[in-house]
């Protein structure tokens, strides 16, 4: 196991690029390959130009759209804030920022939030959703959010957390009655799901080739010819994309894009069926798991994506343990003061769940045999860390008989520790510890475990926080953590005291 690479299940993070969409992208870089500038008129040009509109042609029929409402970007970050940037400020220019409304909700991608927290500043008036059915924004929310001067309305298909789907043709519905624009990030559904923007009512969209097995770097903003609030560019330079994305092409890049597009029109259905059975077979092995709860919503979900919280188990130290594995957590790895997953935060979820969830992604190289494994590490984790942080009284009580114990911190603090140590003539003659916390807390606590034995009740010399952090090269934004272990070992040699010299 530690000589091949884990299983990867984090393919909403990024996928790997189709070996035949490869191929299409090698024959566009070298001298014998058509590596023209497609602005260019000589052959070389229109060789160029030629595939750019073909691969157009590929990526509009994936979403139902003209091939001439398709503006390539460099991903799904630049579309949307060219959407939602340059839609806003096209708008102001005719009504100004105190009139222009932008609707969007608190479970966007950040590349939405953002552009949105942007506008705020610019002097717009945004409002964030909250969703409420299972991380879903109901059309009722959306229609008393409109307002007379709401001219867009930015919500994302299907959610890159939870995999979450929105009715977004009830959205279009709404917008096109009201007269608002209607934005939709599909980074995520984009070659998952069917999408017919003009069936839905989706004035713009925008998409990624990484996230559907073509290159990094390239996307896509549908963005309606004929449009009825003109978009602002976001780059001035050349007039390329119909005047909205100045720039030369990247010919390799968009001609793979292409070829990703129309290899997903063709796979989509069976990859749909297939992936939802292994979610289905992933959530009964990591859903029978004590604790476990289900962060994805149970109908309306992305077949391939599946969040779970484990009650009581400490999030990092979960991922820390899944060596096998490559996932996403809910977590705020690395860090004392960042918040654990906003998403989950935002459809009620408290920090401690937030901070357990586990984001399975499965994709088109995920096997039945990946998800065993899968199953496997994760009931073999949860297990270790719930009986590592169960707490002693009410279950091991007995079989510590006899042992001082000391503790310090709590749960919700993110570490609890507790010690047990029993003392014999002056010296600590077994030491044991339970803990909840970080890999780092988990293996400062075990370290200590191993030292203590042996060592003098009243002075073991074992150290404090400090000498911990230098001696195993610990990162120093732990230090609050482990003066938690501090102040549990402490306890726990003063009762040790107490038990030795009564009185
Ligand atoms: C990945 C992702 C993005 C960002 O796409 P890039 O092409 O990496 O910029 C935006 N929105 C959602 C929902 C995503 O999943």
């Amino acid at each position: 196991m530690s000589k091949t690479r884990p299983v990867y299940l984090d393919y909403a993070a990024t996928t790997p690029i189709d070996a035949r969409v490869a191929e299409r992208m090698a024959e566009c870089l070298t001298a014998e390959g058509t590596f023209g500038n497609p602005a260019s008129t000589h052959a070389y040009g229109r060789a160029a130009r030629a595939r750019v509109e073909a691969a157009r042609t590929q990526v509009a029929a994936l979403i139902g759209a003209r091939t001439s409402d398709v503006i390539f970007t460099s991903g799904a970050t630049e579309a949307n804030n060219l959407a939602i940037l340059g839609l806003a400020r096209g708008a102001r220019a005719a009504r100004g920022a105190q009139a222009v409304h932008v609707i969007t909700a608190r479970t966007e991608h950040k590349a939405v939030l953002d552009p949105c927290r942007q506008l705020e500043r610019e002097g717009f008036a945004v409002t964030f959703l909250t969703p409420v059915e299972e991380g879903r924004v109901m059309p009722e929310q959306l229609r008393a959010a409109l307002r007379p001067e709401t001219v867009l309305v930015s919500l994302m298909h299907a959610n890159n957390e939870t995999g979450a789907i929105q009715d977004v043709a009830a959205f279009g519905a709404l917008c096109r009655a009201h007269g608002a624009a209607l934005h939709v990030d599909a980074a995520q559904s984009a070659g998952k799901l069917p999408i017919d923007v003009q069936a839905m009512g989706i004035d713009l969209l925008s998409f990624t080739a990484h996230k559907l097995y073509g290159p990094k770097g390239v996307g896509a903003l549908y963005v309606q010819q004929g449009r009825r609030v003109a978009l602002q560019p976001l780059m001035y330079g050349g007039g390329h994309e119909r005047g909205l994305r100045s720039g030369t092409l990247a010919v390799h890049q968009i001609v793979g894009f292409g070829a990703a597009c129309e290899l997903a029109l063709q796979l989509m259905g069976a990859e749909a069926t297939r992936q939802a059975a292994l979610r289905a077979r992933l959530w009964a092995g990591v859903g029978a798991l004590p604790g476990a709860l289900l962060n994805s919503p149970t109908v309306h979900a992305l077949p391939g994506v599946l969040n779970v919280s484990f009650a009581g188990i400490e999030g990092e130290s979960l991922l820390f343990g899944l060596t096998e594995l490559a996932l996403a957590s809910g977590s705020a790895c690395n860090s004392d003061s960042e918040e654990p997953s906003y998403v989950l935060r935002a459809i009620g979820r408290d920090r401690e769940t937030a901070q357990s969830a586990l984001r399975f992604s499965l994709g088109r190289g995920t096997r039945s045999e990946d998800i065993d494994i899968a199953i496997a590490a994760v009931q073999r984790e949860v297990l270790r860390l719930r009986l590592l942080a169960t707490d002693a009284t009410a279950a091991g009580g007995a079989a510590l008989a006899g042992a001082a114990s000391g503790e310090a911190g709590t749960r919700e603090q993110g570490t609890w520790v507790r010690f047990m140590l029993k003392a014999a003539n002056g010296r600590i003659a077994s030491a044991s510890y339970q803990a909840y916390g970080c890999p780092q807390t988990l293996a400062v606590c075990e370290w200590l475990a191993g030292q203590l034995p042996g060592c003098p009740w009243a002075d073991p010399g074992v150290g404090g926080a400090l000498d911990w952090v230098e001696a195993m090269q610990l990162p120093a934004d732990r230090l609050t953590r482990l003066l938690i272990i501090e102040d549990a070992l402490r306890a726990a040699l003063a009762a040790a005291q107490r038990q030795v010299a009564p009185g």
